[in-house]
């Protein structure tokens, strides 16, 4: 077994943490959890899709798609359509100009936009740069592509987890070619401030390195403005900004994504793309395209920030009612809780037996981390918290965190 070849799929299980000693693979702490809540009825704050559907009329408008035929392979790039709903939402969001017959790619949700991407643009002796913790694709993409994954930590301070910008110019080298930014972040909930944003560009331009970012939250702010960097100076010409209708819209099941950005990076990312799933999403295309440039939409994803705000208030009173020391979110569905004061060093251990101490399901936020990162160390006794829950089954788990953190102060079993 020590003979193994190195196969691209056992790179993604090692990058991934999912790779045992005895060379089988492990599934990912998501299905370990969800698998734990279904068989224990736990309530399941561990993976982050929305218990509730998006807007009706963006529901219906898929329907009518499937009804008025929209059922063949789109165009490559995406129906025009939502190209230039892409093109004109960048332009009303943040003003950025972008020509969505060449500037714009329609994907399989932000994953597929990411990995065509990071394929496309990065091989063997390039170096990746993301933060950490991350989004698990992005260890398991690098890994694809036979790159080398570097990462940045942000580290939890009063003011959240804020960008270690020494940390970030010390990890640039020679060979880092791409850096893989993700704001709003999951698993944090730290939305990047323009001054951060600006010391990310500076190490972009003073080494010419491209930046990919993952802005599938950018909608899902709690205060803070989203900036994407592809605004700042100098910043378009060597940006791919990622977004997508999953989490803006919660049809997280559609996975209709994009990617925009300068023409040549463009065709570079749709080279890809083409042959990994050429098209995807028919009749989900259309929907979304006009859902993009609806005003009330537009209002219903605003009403869906102001109530997520309100839920991420209730669990993160929540948990720190508890005992747990909690870093309230500025974006995202998530929050970052660490269980050190309740007496728990292990986040992993913690989650395991989370379900039967009191009923409910997080992920260790050492799934976001590299095996013996310094990050994953500090983040050890952390748990991510999902709020993106109907408010009865957040106030449910909140009570039933409260019932067993009770429970153990005055050392009786709950
Ligand atoms: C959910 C999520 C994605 C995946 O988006 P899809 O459109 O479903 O592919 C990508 N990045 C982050 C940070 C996410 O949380």
């Amino acid at each position: 077994m020590s003979a193994a070849p190195d196969r691209p799929w056992r790179r993604v299980a090692a990058a991934t943490g999912l790779l045992s000693a005895d060379g089988q693979v492990r599934p990912t702490i998501f299905a370990e959890m969800s698998a734990l809540a279904n068989r224990t009825g736990a309530l399941n704050l561990g993976q982050g899709f929305p218990d509730t559907d998006g807007p009706p009329q963006v529901a219906r408008a898929a329907a009518d798609a499937i009804m008025a035929g929209h059922n063949q392979y789109p165009p490559g790039a995406g129906i025009p359509a939502l190209l230039g709903a892409v093109a004109a939402h960048q332009h009303r969001s943040y003003g950025l100009e972008l020509d969505p017959d060449t500037q714009v790619l329609i994907t399989t949700g932000a994953t597929e936009a990411i990995a065509a991407a990071v394929l496309a643009l990065v091989g063997p002796g390039d170096e990746v740069l993301t933060l950490e913790p991350f989004y698990d694709s992005y260890a398991a993409v690098i890994a694809l592509a036979g790159a080398v994954h570097t990462t940045v930590p942000l580290v939890a301070g009063p003011g959240g987890f804020r960008l270690d910008e020494a940390a970030l110019r010390a990890a640039v080298t020679d060979r880092t070619r791409l850096i893989l930014l993700n704001s709003p972040h999951n698993p944090t909930g730290t939305v990047l401030t323009r001054d951060e944003l600006a010391s990310v560009a500076a190490v972009a331009r003073t080494h010419d390195l491209l930046v990919l970012t993952d802005e599938v939250y950018e909608h899902l702010t709690y205060g803070a403005p989203h900036v994407p960097i592809a605004t700042l100076p100098q910043m378009a010409e060597r940006t791919l900004t990622v977004s997508s209708s999953g989490k803006s819209l919660s049809f997280t099941g559609w996975k209709i994504g994009w990617i925009s950005g300068p023409a040549d990076l463009i065709t570079a990312v749709r080279t890809v793309k083409q042959f990994l799933t050429y098209v995807s999403g028919a009749p989900f295309q259309p929907a979304v395209a006009d859902a993009l440039v609806d005003p009330q939409v537009a209002a219903w994803v605003a009403d869906l920030a102001t109530s997520l705000a309100r839920r991420r208030d209730l669990l993160c009173d929540g948990l720190e009612r508890a005992g747990f020391t909690v870093v309230v979110p500025q974006g995202t569905y998530f929050v970052l809780a660490d269980a050190a004061p309740l007496g728990y060093a292990d986040g992993a251990e913690l989650c395991r037996a989370l379900p039967g101490l009191a009923g409910v399901v997080g992920v260790p936020a050492g799934a976001f981390t590299r095996a013996g990162s310094a990050t994953g160390t500090a983040l050890a006794s952390w748990i991510r918290f999902t709020f993106v829950k109907q408010t009865p089954v957040l106030t449910e788990a909140v009570e039933r965190l409260g019932r067993w953190a009770d429970a153990g102060r005055t050392g009786e079993t709950p």
